[in-house]
């Protein structure tokens, strides 16, 4: 049996990326996976999400198009084909990473991994000797336990992607950036959709009022959400489905031919044997230092399983700094640069401190903000809702958070995030050139509004 470097439980974005890294550096390594290597991402996550998305945004244009000079009559839906097309990129880019694991010559064991020791670990009849271990096995859709849960229609996230029809109505327990991806798409695919939440819509951690405005948009949008509902049971009511909970006033509820759990989800680490070799847990949780090693020497812990920003790129970027680590390389992990967007109508992304957090932590500290209305790019696209917010620390001028609600502010915020990273100053934005006309000269004029004033938007 020839012994790896480093074998790798779990070939999701965490896993793969940490093998792929590994493998630059010269090591030998294995993956273990148990069904698709892409994980929840490519699988049943981000990637489904987003094909879905682009199906969306490509109707809204259409539905649009006369207003740009181009006539398209009779735009119509095909559930079916949008569907297809989500699992055919699905597919595309599993097999992409099928082709670079075989290109760095990493081996995949197909099956569950279990951890015999920290330097060995059991698949089917395989036992794989390895100097380090990384723990990468994800997590799952967590539940509310309420009566109900296991109706016929009851989705969890990985269900719905599997639709064959596109269903009338659909009520989504949670806010989750999840749960309001999905009432996004199905809304705007002709879906009645009702967002069922105990607190208000708030998109945490975006930015509070960003958080409010794009709440604002959603009725206007045709989704209807009801707060103040800690949903107590799903009953089955003729031909459709009704979440209730209780008010003052007595029982509520509301129907819905199909029910989405969005109610979050929970580390996964089942049948790996942790109480066994003593992994430091809390709850479901492998718990890590920053250098990412579990309190078991040569063992190492990334994304989902930590039960903390629950990201893809999180998740990848914690694999990079646990290879580095256990090759090694001394490298802590840094969070303090996070971003996160909603793939919605309109995109909603932020990083870093919200205007709030600036506000009770103490720090003297400058908004600025600059509409998507006076971004001439913005104007051409006819995408004008929206608007980039900056907060910067008032002494220094360090950008301490961008948010952005609008036309691509999933792509907007690496902006926002490359700055936090270096440390930059919001004059460090405004002395950088930015091509014309381009969204990201938004992003310029709001930092600018931290300085002598945004050239195109002047407050009345
Ligand atoms: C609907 C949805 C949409 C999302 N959209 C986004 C998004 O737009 N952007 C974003 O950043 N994040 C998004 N996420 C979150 C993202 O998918 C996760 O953060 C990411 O997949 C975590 O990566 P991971 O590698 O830690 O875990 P996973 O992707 O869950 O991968 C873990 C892998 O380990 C395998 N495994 C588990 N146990 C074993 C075992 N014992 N032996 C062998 N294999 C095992 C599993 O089969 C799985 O393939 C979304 C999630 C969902 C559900």
């Amino acid at each position: 049996m020839s012994e790896k470097d480093i074998v790798v439980i779990g070939g999701g974005p965490a896993g793969y990326v940490a093998a792929i890294h590994a493998a630059h550096l010269g090591a030998k390594v294995a993956v273990v996976e148990k069904d698709r290597l892409g994980g929840t991402c490519l699988n049943r996550g981000c990637i489904p999400t987003k094909a879905l998305v682009r199906s969306v945004e490509v109707l809204l244009e259409a539905r649009r198009a006369d207003d740009f000079g181009i006539e398209v009559d009779n735009v119509k839906i095909n559930f079916q084909k949008i569907m297809a097309r989500k699992s055919n990129v699905v597919s595309q880019l599993v097999s992409g990473v099928e082709q670079l694991m075989k290109a760095n010559k990493i081996s995949i064991y197909r099956g569950s991994g279990c951890i015999l020791s920290p330097h060995l670990v059991k698949v089917n009849d395989n036992e794989i000797a390895t100097r380090k271990l990384i723990i990468a096995t994800g997590s799952e859709s967590a539940f509310l336990s309420i009566p109900g849960i296991d109706l016929p229609g009851v989705l969890t996230t990985d269900d719905i992607l599997e639709l064959k029809e596109l269903p009338e109505s659909l009520v989504i327990i949670g806010g989750s950036y999840v749960g309001v991806e999905f009432a996004s798409i199905f809304n705007a695919l002709g879906t009645k959709v009702t967002i069922v939440k105990r607190r208000p819509l708030r998109l945490e951690p975006i930015d509070e009022e960003i958080g409010r405005r794009f709440a604002q948009t959603l009725p206007r949008q045709g989704i209807e959400v009801k707060i103040g509902a800690a949903v107590k049971a799903i009953k089955r009511n003729g031909a459709v489905l009704k979440v209730v909970w209780d008010t003052p006033e007595g029982e509520q509820g509301v129907e819905g031919q199909m029910v989405l759990m969005a109610t979050g989800r929970r580390p996964y680490s089942e049948g790996l044997g942790l109480s066994e070799l003593g992994i430091k847990m809390n709850g479901r949780a492998i718990v890590v230092n920053e250098y990412l090693e579990t309190n078991i020497k040569d063992v190492y812990a990334i994304g989902d399983v930590l039960g903390k920003n629950m990201l893809a790129h999180v998740a990848s970027y914690e694999g990079e700094v646990a290879v580095d680590n256990a090759l090694g390389r001394s490298r802590q992990a840094d969070y303090h640069a996070v971003p996160i967007c909603f793939f919605t109508q309109p995109e909603v992304a932020g990083v870093g401190t919200t205007e709030a957090e600036a506000s009770d932590g103490g720090l003297p500290y400058k908004v600025s903000k600059f509409p998507f209305a006076a971004c001439s790019r913005a104007v051409t696209m006819g995408e004008t809702v929206g608007m980039v917010k900056m907060i910067c620390n008032a002494d220094n001028g360090r950008v301490l958070g961008v948010h952005i609600m609008g036309s691509h502010a999933s792509e907007l915020i690496a902006e926002g995030v490359l700055a936090m990273q270096l440390g930059a100053t919001a004059e460090d934005i405004a002395h950088t050139i930015h091509a014309h006309p381009t969204l990201p000269e938004a992003v310029r004029e709001t930092a600018m509004g931290q300085l002598d004033g945004s050239i195109h938007f002047q407050r009345m």
